[in-house]
């Protein structure tokens, strides 16, 4: 590796995903492409409509390339849009329009293109035809790629990097996250977001070292440069020295030996020193994690987050396209449950090629999302309950809705439900007329009437992520108040514990989804509260089978205790973090 030959610059953010990188950077800054207007001398004319040939072959190849990449490495499903990608780029009276307009007026074949493609975009999105309507998005998206080849833009792709690459990012969107390199990203740096942000839960889950809320590191690091990524302490070095490459050589060494001895624990059963067995769980976004839960020995999958499979897409997927993504799911993690979560679009996760379905909004977190979004859209909600329900006929699968405020709104979504079992039962198809049916607890008002809820649930999962952003009232994604964003508040504690006594009371079994589960710092915590099981990004399964191994459940008991007579997160917090350290150790 050649030495970095500029100055060193430590910076700190916030540690979001364990582990240390060494590489060069990719700075991916998203924006809109930018497109220049100007008049074409009449002996240019024909250049002009060449180049703009060679900008759609141009487009033509990569969007074939991305087709077979994610065909291969994610399945073909996802693969599908990358089709109607194509078919765009084959219309020829799109094509047509943009030549007449420049032989009309004169100017570049970019405006051109903009303008054309822009009058597309407006009259897709207002056809009454949903299906049609949804064709805008990749309009748009394909417009776009054509711009960048017409103006010699570098593809600002996160999904075809290079090499292997530290990605350097201003933020990452879920639909960025979704199309990410996998093979080729080594480490994730972001100037905004926090440790809940869903970029971080894809870097946990690609068991890549992540740091957020550097601010302004985008327009600090170059492509190129040098750094490392200290996902332990939430610190970037750029362009290192020799000495700090050694320093971090030796840190490596030791956390690759304690990572040798969590893999050896994670073979072994998850039970405590007291003989308590622990049910530990793993969360997926995508279809091909599912080796992950396999290879970290998971008892199943708590917590399936569909929406992925919607992000990148500029129409909604079919019920046989759904339908063919949870039983993958399903039969590879059988004998196990896998929970599957309907969808949670919205908040920070809106349809990327599909703005009409989510309209910009004041306070989205606070918007038209999850189930809200469901009920209101019954048939994009229909389809998805279809198809999890004709994928339980193959594995053990449960039903699972996100964002649940009350009662009510439960009992719409188990109405919902209804119709499609009559539905499938009327056509003879087969699924499993048991399948549990379970709410997240991730909103105040569901915490509180725990008791009402528990009455139409099979089981409870809560969502910490989500709820500690409305109990506390601090975006999860906000840089700037990440420091109050406090999992140990002693009011997310004594309404976790609310939670648990309500749902038991009834004998309903409750497990914890959010990062909080994947964290051996606060898992004891959650268990000792009554948590019955933890679910969380596969990579964190053997931290947290580590130290279930290396407990008595009747320690966590006491440390539940204890913390529910505190007032101070940081005390709490100074609890969990000795009760750790008194039975982990690094070295
Ligand atoms: C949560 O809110 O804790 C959760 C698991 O859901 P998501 O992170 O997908 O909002
Ligand atoms: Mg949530």
């Amino acid at each position: 590796m050649p030495p970095p030959a500029k100055t060193e610059l430590t910076v700190q953010g916030i540690a979001a995903s364990q582990g240390i990188a060494y590489g060069q950077i990719f700075v991916y800054i998203q924006s809109d492409v930018e497109v220049p207007s100007y008049q074409v001398e009449p002996e240019k004319r024909i250049d002009e409509v060449a180049r703009f040939d060679r900008a759609l072959l141009a487009t033509r190849q990569q969007i074939s390339k991305i087709k077979n990449e994610v065909e291969k490495n994610i399945g073909p499903e996802e693969a599908l849009i990358f089709d109607a990608h194509l078919m765009v780029l084959e219309d020829q009276a799109l094509i047509g329009e943009t030549i007449r307009e420049f032989e009309n007026s004169g100017r570049n074949i970019e405006t051109c293109f903009n303008q054309v493609s822009a009058r597309y975009i407006k009259a897709f999105s207002e056809i009454d035809d949903e299906y049609l309507r949804e064709r805008s998005g990749d309009i748009r998206d394909v417009a776009q790629r054509v711009l960048q080849n017409l103006l010699g833009q570098a593809e600002n792709s996160l999904s075809r990097l290079a090499d292997k690459r530290i990605v350097v990012a201003n933020d990452i969107s879920p639909s960025d996250s979704a199309s990410i390199d996998r093979s080729a990203a080594i480490g994730l740096v972001t100037d905004s977001g926090s440790k809940t942000s869903h970029a971080v839960i894809v870097a946990r889950s690609m068991k890549v070292p992540a740091v957020v809320g550097v601010r302004n590191l985008t327009k600090r690091a170059k492509n190129g440069d040098w750094a490392i990524v200290d996902g332990y302490d939430g610190v970037v070095i750029l362009n290192p020295s020799e000495s700090t490459l050694f320093r971090y050589g030796k840190i490596q060494e030791k956390k690759k030996s304690f990572e040798a001895r969590l893999m050896e624990a994670n073979r072994q059963a998850a039970v405590t020193l007291d003989g308590v067995a622990v049910s530990l769980m793993a969360n997926i976004e995508k279809v091909d994690e599912v080796a992950q839960v396999k290879a970290y020995a998971a008892a199943g999958v708590g917590l399936y987050r569909t929406e992925y499979l919607f992000l990148n897409s500029s129409r909604v997927p079919t019920e046989q396209e759904q339908f063919l993504a949870y039983k993958a799911v399903a039969d590879a993690v059988a004998p196990h449950p896998v929970i599957i979560r309907t969808l949670d679009l919205g908040g920070d996760k809106p349809m990327a090629g599909n703005p009409d379905l989510f309209p910009k909004e004041n306070n989205p977190f606070m918007g038209f999302r999850a189930i809200r979004f469901c009920l209101e859209h019954q048939d994009i909600f229909k389809d998805q309950l279809r198809a999890i329900l004709r994928a339980s006929a193959h594995g053990k699968v449960r039903i699972m809705y996100p964002m649940i405020s009350g009662n009510e709104e439960l009992l719409r979504a188990n109405a919902v439900l209804a119709e499609c079992m009559t539905e499938l039962k009327g056509k003879g198809v087969p699924f499993d007329e048991n399948l549990e049916i379970g709410a997240m607890i991730e909103i105040p008002s569901a915490a509180v009437t725990a008791d009402l809820l528990a009455k139409e649930c099979a089981f409870f999962s809560i969502g910490t992520n989500d709820l500690i952003q409305y109990l506390l009232a601090i975006d999860r994604v906000n840089d700037r108040i990440a420091h109050l964003y406090e999992p140990t508040h002693p009011a997310v504690i004594r309404t976790l514990k609310h939670v648990v006594d309500e749902a038991h009371k009834q004998g309903v079994p409750v497990s914890v989804c959010g990062e909080m589960a994947g964290d051996p710092v606060f898992a004891p915590l959650l268990l000792g509260l009554g948590i019955d099981g933890l679910s969380m990004s596969p990579a964190w399964l053997p931290s947290v089978k580590y130290l279930v191994r290396a407990m008595k459940m009747s320690d966590a008991r006491a440390l539940a205790a204890e913390a529910l007579t505190l007032s101070s997160p940081k005390e709490i917090y100074a609890r969990c973090d000795a009760f750790y350290r008194a039975r982990v150790t690094v070295d």
